[in-house]
């Protein structure tokens, strides 16, 4: 008998969005419009594809590990230093890297329910205890429970700001005051994958608490995660970024594979960065669309949450809606931790439209 590491056991499957091909495949489809996973559907900045063609010539070679063009460019973006940046295969791997240097059987992590499931399987499998907090009313999520549940054997805790898959956000004076009361031996981890369009919202910018301009605000332990993967529209390439001060950046360091980033996928981001104008008309269009499907929901008699990001969770109004979905070629997803309620992705005006005539078919 061989055996396994035993955390592996209770730990919950991550359960993907489908991807296009496969609808195509189970339903025998031609068309088949995936909103399933929050990804851009404005695909991704016109530059990015030229410096990818470019970059193809050089497959043969390793990727520079330390990702030396890519970093630099980030720094100066953020204003940090260079050394408080570390790039991961998409955000998840970091926060697995997380996970790995920062938890053990000895100590508990703590969220709120129904955060990203990422967190429970990282945390998890390191043997971790998982505490999880409960939310208010409207899936409103309280900090002040949060510092409440933390005790001295609390080595994580994970916030995903706004949260996946509810929408729900918490604001940055609520933060302000969170973060001050934070005692020193935890960490905060601040995933903020869809910052770019939360922002405008009046969310915290997690960066400030990582350096601290304001200086009633003391220093903490904290790091902030953030993706290509969303607003940037390069979720295919896997390149997301952590941001803290570079005691435990170095820590990371140690745990990261030597060739986790790929070149494709560092060029990519470079020129994702520098163009910031494909960014906002990817956030304008998502606030006008989101609006857009409110209203539908609204005359259908939907219920949903009002959310920050690029996606909405709303309740099933039948058991089978999600199937009938599928069926008709439109790839929405169960919102996982929230029974009888499903998470759809904001789309094009054409996709979202689509959306909701077959949603009006089959009610
Ligand atoms: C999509 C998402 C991520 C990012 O995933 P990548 O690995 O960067 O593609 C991280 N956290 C949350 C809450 C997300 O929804």
């Amino acid at each position: 008998m061989i055996k396994h590491n035993k955390h592996l056991d209770n730990v919950p499957v991550y359960k993907p969005g489908k991807p296009i091909e496969e609808v195509q495949r189970e339903y025998n489809l031609d068309e088949v419009i995936k909103l399933a996973s929050n990804e851009n559907p404005y695909g991704c900045s016109l530059f990015v594809k030229k410096a990818v063609e470019n970059e193809a010539v050089h497959l043969n070679r390793y990727p520079d590990g330390g990702a030396y063009y890519l970093r630099k460019k980030l720094a100066s973006f953020l204003s940090v230093g260079e050394d408080e940046i570390i790039f991961g295969n998409g955000s998840n791997e970091i926060l697995d890297m997380i996970a790995r240097v920062f938890l053990n059987p000895d100590s508990e992590a703590l969220m709120f329910q129904g955060s990203f499931i990422v967190y429970k399987i990282v945390s998890m499998l390191q043997g971790a205890k998982v505490k999880e907090v409960s939310l208010e009313n409207n899936f409103q999520r309280d900090l002040n429970r949060l510092l409440d549940a933390i005790t001295e054997n609390t080595s994580v805790v994970f916030i995903d700001n706004p949260c996946n898959p509810t929408g729900v956000a918490n604001f940055k004076d609520e933060f302000d005051e969170f973060i001050q009361k934070l005692p020193d031996h935890v960490l905060l981890v601040l995933d903020e994958a869809y910052f770019e369009y939360a922002k405008q919202h009046n969310v915290p910018d997690g960066i400030n608490y990582v350096r601290p301009i304001n200086p009633k605000i003391p220093k903490k332990n904290v790091i902030i995660t953030r993706t290509f993967s969303k607003a940037y529209g390069l979720a295919g390439l896997r390149i997301g970024y952590g941001v803290a001060n570079k005691d435990i950046i170095s820590k990371l360091e140690k745990v990261r594979q030597p060739f986790n980033t790929n070149r494709l996928a560092q060029v990519a981001a470079l020129e994702a960065l520098k163009d910031q104008a494909f960014v906002k008309f990817s956030v304008d269009m998502n606030e006008k669309q989101k609006e857009y499907l409110y209203e539908e929901l609204e005359k259908l008699g939907i219920c949903y949450i009002p959310s920050y990001a690029n996606f909405i969770m709303f309740k099933s109004p039948r058991e089978d809606l999600y199937e009938r979905l599928l069926e008709k070629g439109i790839s929405i997803r169960p919102a996982f931790g929230f029974d009888g309620y499903l998470r759809v992705s904001v789309g094009t005006p054409e996709e979202n439209e689509k959306f909701v005539k077959t949603l009006k078919e089959i009610l």
